[in-house]
């Protein structure tokens, strides 16, 4: 105070451009190095990624893919959730990428992450980010950008192959060399979190130490994107980044789960686990193209998932029996979402409900339980990678 009072020059300046200028470069250079340290921060973690798998697998004396249900019990049990550095260690293990950014999930699904002017893409307004043309340019292996009115975009540089090239093998399509998807954090750089800033990491923790191995097995090839924006989390279900599909460059299928208060957190994050789970792994597909990662076991579950929570986003009965909540009849694809997240979080009290409706002569409950009991704890969910002769089995 008397610092204030006493000692300080009291001259008032009037509000200029010139102030405002000089205030935003300070910031955005500022900006600039914070997120420069970012980028850092993921790229050591990635590189530590290695050390942390081999200490880990020492441990246990065995590969993770052989992982018991005990031993995962055991791996999960050790960790202090409320560390980042430990949540990063569940990410290495498991083979999942979990990352935080800043954006939400159609910034990037546009591809307005890779505008050069990182101040112009935070300010556009999201009419003007859907409106954005992706491209993408063969020779020069680089992505391109249009605004509406056919204005080419100046981008950012990102790492050649961000985009990934396509092929095909008989009808089927799928990434180049069946190229693993990966993420390319160069491209995601101005809008990374360090993971001990997001926000709800309780209630998001509290979500991934409650899924089972085989369905941390399965998601295998897929990412978790953790954002600090409040809003509606929403899951890529389809392969991206890819000469086919542009959209979210430099990033791969998973989840986005945006942050609301406490336990809904929670139950969205599994209920958008759900939806990758129903169409990247037990359909493995989007069209005719190919995720990375098949597990043959779950595919053969499709049809029994078709008939018992009906197919894509169809229309499903609205009757007052057969489902755990309102939001459960919107259609198919959040039938089984839904019911998807009570299994694993609720899975009392979805059995006590699907047995009285089953006595009162209602079965479709009991048969939603029975299907995702099947799923989680009975069908053997090894993670393959796609080749040539998987996709050359189908064609028979
Ligand atoms: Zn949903």
């Amino acid at each position: 105070m008397e610092e204030l009072i006493d000692h300080t020059q009291p001259t008032m300046q009037r509000l200029s451009s010139d102030y405002l200028a000089e205030l935003s470069d300070r910031q955005q250079l500022e900006r600039a190095e914070r997120q420069g340290n970012i980028l850092q921060y993921y790229l050591a973690h990635r590189a530590g990624k290695e050390k942390v798998v081999t200490a880990t697998e020492r441990e246990f004396g065995k590969p993770f893919a052989e992982f018991t249900n005990d031993d995962y019990a055991r791996f999960v049990g050790s960790l202090d959730w409320n560390r980042g550095e430990d949540l990063w260690e569940w990410s290495h293990v498991t083979g999942i990428p979990v990352i935080g950014l800043s954006q939400k999930s159609t910034f990037f699904f546009c591809n307005a992450h890779l505008l050069e002017d990182v101040q112009a893409a935070i300010e556009m307004p999201y009419e003007e980010v859907v409106k954005l043309k992706r491209g993408y340019d063969q020779e020069s292996d680089t992505p391109t950008l249009h605004a509406a009115d056919g204005r080419a975009l100046r981008l950012r540089e990102v790492p050649a192959g961000t985009i990934r090239r396509t092929a095909t093998t008989g009808r089927f399509s799928h990434d180049e060399n069946y190229a693993e998807p990966r993420i390319v954090l160069e491209a995601l750089a101005p809008y990374l979190v360090p993971l001990e800033e997001v926000v709800n990491r309780e209630f998001i923790t509290r979500g991934l130490r409650a899924l089972p191995l085989s369905m941390v097995k399965i998601y295998r090839g897929k990412a978790i994107y953790l954002t600090n924006l409040k809003g509606r989390s929403y899951s890529v279900g389809m392969p991206i980044s890819n000469a086919v599909y542009k959209g979210f460059a430099g990033m791969q299928t998973g989840i986005f789960v945006e942050h609301r208060t406490g336990e809904l957190t929670t139950h969205n994050l599994v209920h958008e686990l759900g939806h990758v789970i129903d169409y990247s792994v037990i359909v493995g597909r989007y069209g005719t193209y190919f995720h990375a990662y098949q597990c043959p076991a779950c595919r053969e579950l499709k049809e029994d998932k078709d008939r018992v929570f009906g197919e894509g986003d169809s229309a499903v009965p609205q009757t007052d029996h057969g489902y755990v909540s309102s939001y459960s009849k919107t259609n198919a694809q959040e039938s089984f979402a839904e019911h998807f997240a009570f299994y694993i979080l609720e899975q009392e009290r979805f059995r006590m409900q699907a047995e009285k409706e089953q006595s009162a002569g209602h079965p479709e409950l009991m048969a939603k339980y029975r299907f995702l009991e099947t799923l989680v704890d009975r069908t053997p969910v090894t993670a393959y990678r796609l080749s040539r002769s998987y996709l050359e089995s189908l064609a028979e």
